[in-house]
């Protein structure tokens, strides 16, 4: 694993400057992020990319989100001390550090069994140990609900009602709905068992897959 050093802390430094610049002001998320090393989820030959706020191929026809969705989505779930929070879309994991980071008790979930096992592997080794599951998302993760907090990290055509139900009282599930290539990013609030509903920007993730996501 590529060491942390004065340089990939000056780079993150940065990072978070220029998140500060496109508008996230949860201080807590912007600490999560100059605390969490970024480069290490890279080869070495592409630490230069680490830092720059992109999405970046992580194999399997899949993406370390950028550095702004992972703010823009923390910020907007809101996150409090020992919040269970469920992530859709393990990928990289570097999300789920940043959730942890925030003092969440994580439950991720990943379809692709590669990137599950890999991921399952490399986290603790990074000192981060969310809970890991392999499965479709899409459904949630019935076992283990309610939860205050889902944040779905790929985009979904739908609002997947598995999700919602899963949904505690007070609780907020930010996802991105939309078609494959552009999706709106949406707030969902449970308040007094109803739904209410906030739309964000575009942004752009890969489909989320799945009986309540893109099954073909
Ligand atoms: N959160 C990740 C990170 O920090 O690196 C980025 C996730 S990547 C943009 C989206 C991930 O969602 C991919 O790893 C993909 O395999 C996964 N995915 C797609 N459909 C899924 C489903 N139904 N259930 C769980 N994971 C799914």
């Amino acid at each position: 694993m590529a060491p942390d050093t004065y340089k990939t802390r000056g780079l993150r430094n940065k990072l978070v400057k220029v998140l500060e610049n496109k508008g996230i002001t949860d201080l807590r998320v912007l600490q999560a992020i100059a605390k969490v090393p970024r480069h290490v989820f890279f080869e070495n030959a592409l630490l230069e990319h680490a830092y720059q706020d992109k999405a970046f191929p992580i194999g399997e026809g899949q993406t370390i989100s950028q550095p702004y969705t992972v703010a823009f989505q923390s910020e907007k779930l809101e996150i409090k001390p020992k919040d269970k929070v469920l992530e859709i879309g393990t990928g990289s994991g570097y999300q789920a550090c940043i959730l942890v980071e925030l003092g969440a008790i994580v439950y991720t979930i990943e379809y692709n069994k590669v990137l599950f096992e890999r991921t399952k592997k490399f986290l603790p080794e990074l000192g981060y140990k969310p809970y890991f599951f392999h499965g479709d998302g899409s459904k949630g993760l019935p076992a283990k609900a309610p939860f205050d907090k889902i944040i779905v990290t790929a985009g979904a055509p739908v609002l997947p009602d598995a999700l919602t139900d899963q949904l505690a009282e007070g609780g907020i599930l930010i996802i991105p709905i939309g078609d494959k290539d552009k999706q709106k990013m949406v707030r969902i609030r449970k308040k007094n068992g109803k739904l209410i509903q906030e739309d964000y920007d575009y942004f752009a993730f890969v489909p989320l897959l799945g009986e309540q996501g893109w099954n073909k």
